[in-house]
């Protein structure tokens, strides 16, 4: 079989540990075969961050703003422990934070169903994909313990000297208060990307917020959604058949837990981060979920949703055998690959990432899969593989399917 060809380069942010390890296996197994990869590679390695002062990040978000397409590897946030590790001249940021920073997106996170690994939710049929709003509220916050009586205001002063001021709370005994905020432009940004990628992959939009309780907060976000999908999809999403729906946060919550799933549900920072969790758990597993920072200006950056796996990498170096699942971080692939392919009109690499992703699954499917998944699956006789062992059977389903 001749080698598919690729117009356009791929940003590839190469990153750390275990996740280090797959990166390479999958590239030697499942893509050098079969593509001539073309990549613009950056190592955002601990290592290689540290010696460039974190500059390789900077260049690999700019240069995903110039292609348009990357996929990420899990890279390790340092903290005082990696600092010790890594004998770090910093305690960098985290890599995620400053690629987001840099592309203003919104992260959307997906689970990968595969038949034998069934949601505790007996109802979901199809993935849920969460929209996590990734700007300000309590991740942004001032806050104060408030020790003995007295008053907590708030206090806006304009830049002009206006004034507008507050009562919080008379406080006759100790408690806790807190400030916090949000701006426009990223709640805009947020709605666009929503919408943009409701249309991408073809799926209904449901958001929620608590407007009746908050009134002049919440109530804004609702009016930015609205706002911006009757001026600029509402058009696009009667044409693809799409809907988008507002609702109350826990009236949405309630409906998530009776639906078939099969759309995006934004959320504001906060509940995306508790919900993300609760989805992805009871899909079965973090190493099944997929997520992609997309930007409102168009840039993609595709990524495994979970970590470095520290854990099995430290066996590893041991010389003893892992099991760690490579399924996300072989989708973070296929997504970018189909994402550049269709952006280049390169047929042939679109279904090639169709096809590796069907691979992966009726490998998967046939009993084939890596300890994590053996421990949750519901068919009879699963097969547990070390890690490379998995990758190679990939491998076979691939052959299998192409030829
Ligand atoms: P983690 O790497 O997600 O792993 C936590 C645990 O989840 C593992 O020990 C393992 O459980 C299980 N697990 C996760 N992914 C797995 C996979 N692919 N296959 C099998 N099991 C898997 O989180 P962490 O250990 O808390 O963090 C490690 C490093 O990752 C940290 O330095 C953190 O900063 C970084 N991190 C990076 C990203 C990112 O780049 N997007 C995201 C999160 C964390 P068992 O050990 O029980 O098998
Ligand atoms: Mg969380």
């Amino acid at each position: 079989m001749e080698k598919i060809k690729m117009q356009t380069p791929l940003v590839e942010m190469d990153g750390d540990e275990m996740t280090r390890i797959l990166w390479q296996m999958i590239k030697e197994e499942l893509l050098f075969p079969y593509i001539d990869l073309n990549t613009e590679y950056y190592d955002l390695g601990l290592k290689h961050r540290d010696d460039t002062d974190d500059q390789v990040t900077i260049d690999a978000a700019e240069a995903t703003k110039k292609y348009g397409v990357a996929v990420k590897c899990a890279t390790i946030t340092p903290n005082k422990a990696r600092m010790e590790e890594y004998s770090l001249k910093k305690m960098y940021k985290s890599p995620n934070g400053t690629i987001r920073a840099l592309l203003d997106g919104t992260v959307f996170r997906a689970p990968i169903i595969v038949k034998g690994i069934e949601p505790c939710v007996r109802s979901w049929k199809k993935p849920i994909t969460l929209a996590r709003h990734a700007y300000g509220d309590i991740y942004k916050n001032t806050e104060f313990y408030i020790d003995k009586p007295g008053k907590v205001e708030l206090v806006y002063t304009s830049s002009d000297g206006e004034e507008k001021r507050a009562l919080v709370q008379e406080f006759k005994a100790p408690g806790v208060a807190m400030g916090m905020h949000n701006m426009e432009a990223s709640i805009e940004s947020f709605a666009r990307s929503c919408f943009n990628y409701a249309l991408d992959t073809k799926q209904d939009v449901w958001f929620g917020a608590k407007d009746t309780i908050s009134k002049t907060y919440d109530s804004r976000f609702k009016e930015v959604f609205s706002h911006i999908y009757e001026a600029e999809f509402k058009g696009k999403f009667k044409d693809a058949g799409l809907t988008y729906f507002y609702s109350l946060i826990d009236d949405v919550v309630a409906r998530v837990m009776k639906a078939e799933g099969g759309f995006i549900w934004a959320c504001k920072n906060y509940d995306g981060d508790v919900m993300s969790d609760m989805v992805s758990s009871a899909f079965g597993s973090l190493a099944m979920m997929t997520s992609v920072l997309v930007s409102p200006h168009g840039y993609y950056e595709y990524e495994a949703a979970h970590g470095t796996v520290q854990r099995h990498y430290y066996r590893h170096l041991e010389g003893k055998e892992t099991s760690t699942n490579s399924v996300a971080t072989i989708f973070a692939w296929t997504g970018a690959l189909r994402k550049r392919g269709e952006l280049d009109g390169n047929r042939e690499l679109v279904s090639f990432a169709d096809t590796l992703e069907e691979a992966t699954l009726t490998t998967i499917e046939s009993g084939k899969m890596t300890k994590d998944l053996a421990l949750i699956t519901s068919l009879q006789e699963a097969v547990v593989l070390n890690s490379r062992e998995f990758i190679l059977a990939v491998k076979v389903s691939l052959d299998g399917l192409l030829n």
